[in-house]
């Protein structure tokens, strides 16, 4: 019988012990900063009904053609067992407006500044940056008085300021706008008329996207189609004046907060939802999979999934493609344990135990090998474990009634009676 090896799914990681102080770095400065900006933490379910997502990011996206993660499930629903169509999330755009409509948080606050850190599903193909299972960091910022120019400037500065505090500098702010509803329908009625004559000049996947999805022609990587998309002229003509003044605020506020964008006509987001400002971030150490994160303004969504009219604004950072751009600056140490407890045979050990047990209860961080192996190979995990004292006990120390306590940044040890088992003097020594 041959033994099958498991290992993670095409496309996941592990993320190690070793591993795991940057990102909790990562976590915990967004956590501050997204709370610094008056946002507050959501967590919606990592899988929704299938059509949640369809409608949300539309029919026609390429997520939703080709990399949704479905779940076969066979479920209770009520009496009955039935089918249900469920999907991993692969954004989270969608379940906070869901949860925003079903708990009529509108009719609690005049703008809900939600933020959000999880993991996102794709059923992409895996390569450098891109993976099926990654992380996102995202805000949403939804509500009847969140149609100002104001809060999509909050809302970039916000994804700016979050980027160079992890430490990355290296990056590049492209925005543009997409105008109302209206505009949008002008601007891909102009799109199919400029690219028709053209289409037989387009990779397949475009020549596909020209009826359902125009917009997704313009960013698409292929050389081809950037030279055919090269020619056209992209002004902002398809704009309505009052969508060209919002803009205009948009990039006022920018300039007074001073953050550095470029305006590029040929962003537009692949997802249906976007109105007005768009937003991407790419990094540039990147290489093919550059984009650091995205977002826009959103709003028709709330409504169209049946909820009241309200506009919306939001971005989703991807957390492994900020762990890959900052390279070596994202090496977080790992911390060391307060102190490790060296137990030479087993009445040490039992002693060592209590005092353990003791330390923790104290708060303070330790940790002991039972396993009475030699000193030298306990004093190697003691260092592994960055270990700042080190209470090493043997026969003679308990004879005496007492521990070695040794310090070891600076060398030196001292002896420390913990006679009738107390250990005060002990722990203020570590504690200090
Ligand atoms: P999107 O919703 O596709 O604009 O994604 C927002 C951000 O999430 C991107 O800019 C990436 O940083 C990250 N991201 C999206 N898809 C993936 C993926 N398959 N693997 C890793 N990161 C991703």
């Amino acid at each position: 019988m041959s033994i099958k090896n498991f290992s993670v799914p095409r496309g996941t990681s592990d993320i190690l012990p070793e591993q795991i102080p940057t990102w909790q770095m990562i976590e915990s400065k967004a956590r501050e900063i997204f709370h610094t900006f008056g946002f507050r933490e959501i967590r919606t379910p990592y899988f929704e009904e299938t059509e949640l997502f369809a409608r949300s990011m539309g029919q026609t996206s390429d997520v939703v053609q080709k990399q949704m993660l479905n779940l076969q499930a066979q479920l209770l629903q009520g009496d009955e067992e039935k089918s249900v169509h469920l999907s991993l999330r692969p954004e989270n755009t969608a379940s906070v407006v869901r949860s925003y409509i079903q708990n009529r948080l509108d009719k609690k606050e005049g703008l809900s500044k939600l933020y959000y850190l999880g993991a996102m599903f794709r059923g992409e193909r895996p390569q450098k940056g891109r993976l099926r299972q990654f992380h996102q960091m995202g805000v949403e910022a939804i509500g009847p008085d969140g149609k100002t120019a104001y809060l999509d400037a909050e809302v970039i500065s916000l994804a700016v300021y979050l980027l160079k505090s992890f430490g990355l500098n290296n990056f590049k702010l492209k925005i543009n706008t997409l105008g109302d509803s209206q505009d949008k329908e002008n601007f891909s009625k102009y799109l199919r008329t400029e690219l028709k004559p053209r289409l037989s000049q387009l990779c397949p996947d475009c020549q596909s996207r020209f009826e359902r999805n125009v917009f997704r022609i313009l960013d698409c990587k292929n050389h081809d189609c950037q030279k055919q998309v090269s020619q056209i002229n992209l002004d902002d003509s398809y704009l309505s004046s009052a969508s060209r003044e919002y803009f205009q605020q948009v990039k006022k506020v920018l300039n007074d907060f001073k953050i550095e964008y470029e305006v590029t006509p040929k962003l537009v987001r692949g997802l249906d939802y976007y109105t007005h400002t768009v937003f991407e971030i790419t990094g540039s150490s990147l290489g093919s999979q550059d984009a650091l994160g995205a977002g826009g303004r959103y709003n028709r969504l709330v409504e169209d999934l049946s909820g009241p009219d309200v506009p919306a604004v939001g971005f989703a950072l991807g957390i492994e493609r900020i762990i890959l751009a900052l390279g070596e600056k994202a090496v977080v140490e790992e911390k060391g344990l307060d102190a490790f407890i060296v137990a030479l045979d087993q009445p040490a050990l039992s002693e060592g135990v209590l005092i353990l047990n003791e330390l923790r209860l104290h708060k303070i961080s330790s940790d002991i090998d039972y396993t009475l192996a030699s000193m030298k190979s306990q004093m190697r995990l003691a260092n592994k474990l960055k270990a700042a004292k080190v209470i090493i006990i043997g026969e003679n120390e308990l004879k005496k009634e007492v521990v070695l306590l040794k310090n070891m940044s600076e060398s030196t040890q001292e002896e420390i009676s913990i006679k009738n088992k107390n250990y005060s003097t002990l722990l203020n020594r570590i504690a200090k």
